[in-house]
């Protein structure tokens, strides 16, 4: 597996495994065996997703040594302060069964940032985390942690998928050398995305799948993805991207595919944040 290497040292790889909305306990602890054994070495979860016990099951079940892994986990919002963020993380790191996180992100850019941020800066020196990062902030959020913390972010994992491009942040996290990882980058398969037309002329080319250029086009981006799956066939077909190289035409052809617009939420909506607050695991003092 391709690594990059964060604005902290540290060496990621490219391409990881999501388990967001794996909620099956025993499905998870599969599916990351699956992955883990087809060539994944980023497993990506997070306290929201319920999961983190049958990831850690799931590693040691593996075989694979713990250094030659890179987890990471995100704080949620319910914990998103100075203390509370403190006992999340010892939580997670207990969830999984891991000495360290390889990359801890806030998830959300709300509630008490900063203090929260400060609890990983800790977690950071102490060693219990190698990178901290965040998740869903736009460019002036960046901007304000970056100006009123210590330590930069490696890392925004924000919605990045041929119908959602998100340029602009793109362009500023890059610029900024924060490492850009994309959710959703099937935009969870919506618009029928593995049949859509244009994509499929570009795969035929290759005898690839319209999931195996859209991840093409991402890395090639500079984007670090973490595509879901349950299904050891897909994981297999979506880790398999490293043999072919999109030209510049076929580039601008994806990049034409822009709606323009979230396929899930806008994170600048009110009702949203009251959505995510409301969450059964929101019950920030
Ligand atoms: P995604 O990776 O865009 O799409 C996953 C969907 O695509 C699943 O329904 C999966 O079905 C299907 N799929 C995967 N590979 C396929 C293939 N080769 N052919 C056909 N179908 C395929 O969606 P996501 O899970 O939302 O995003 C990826 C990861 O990003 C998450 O798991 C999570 O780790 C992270 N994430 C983070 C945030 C955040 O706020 N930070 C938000 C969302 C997601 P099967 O599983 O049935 O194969």
């Amino acid at each position: 597996m391709e690594t990059v290497k964060l604005n902290n040292g540290v060496e990621m790889p490219q391409l990881g495994f999501g388990v967001f909305q794996v909620t099956d306990l025993e499905q998870c602890e599969q599916a990351v065996v699956d992955a883990i054994s087809s060539g994944y070495r980023l497993i990506d979860t997070a306290a929201a997703y319920q999961n983190e016990t049958a990831v850690g099951r799931a590693i040691k079940r593996s075989g694979v040594d713990r250094k030659e892994l890179f987890i990471t986990s995100k704080l949620w919002v319910s914990d998103a302060n100075f203390e509370r963020a403190q006992k999340a993380i010892e939580t997670s790191l207990d969830n999984l069964g891991v000495d360290y996180l390889d990359l801890y992100l806030l998830h959300q850019p709300y509630g008490d940032v900063s203090g929260a941020w400060r609890a990983l800066e800790d977690a950071y020196k102490a060693g219990k985390i190698h990178a901290i990062g965040v998740s869903n902030f736009y460019a002036d959020q960046l901007k304000n942690l970056e100006l009123s913390n210590e330590i930069k972010p490696v890392l925004n994992q924000i919605e990045v998928n041929p119908w959602y491009q998100q340029n602009s942040e793109v362009n500023f996290n890059q610029g900024e050398d924060i490492r850009v990882e994309a959710w959703a980058p099937f935009a969870e398969g919506k618009h029928d995305i593995f049949a859509n037309k244009t994509i499929k002329g570009i795969a035929d080319k290759y005898n690839k799948s319209n999931g195996q250029v859209i991840l093409r086009w991402l890395l090639q981006r500079g984007i670090t993805v973490i595509p879901k799956s349950v299904h050891k066939n897909r994981m297999e077909e979506n880790i398999d991207v490293f043999d072919f190289k999109l030209t510049d035409d076929e580039m601008k052809v994806m990049n034409g595919l822009d709606k323009g617009e979230s396929q899930f939420f806008d994170h600048r909506d009110p009702v949203t944040i009251e959505q995510i607050f409301g969450t059964s695991l929101a019950k920030l003092k």
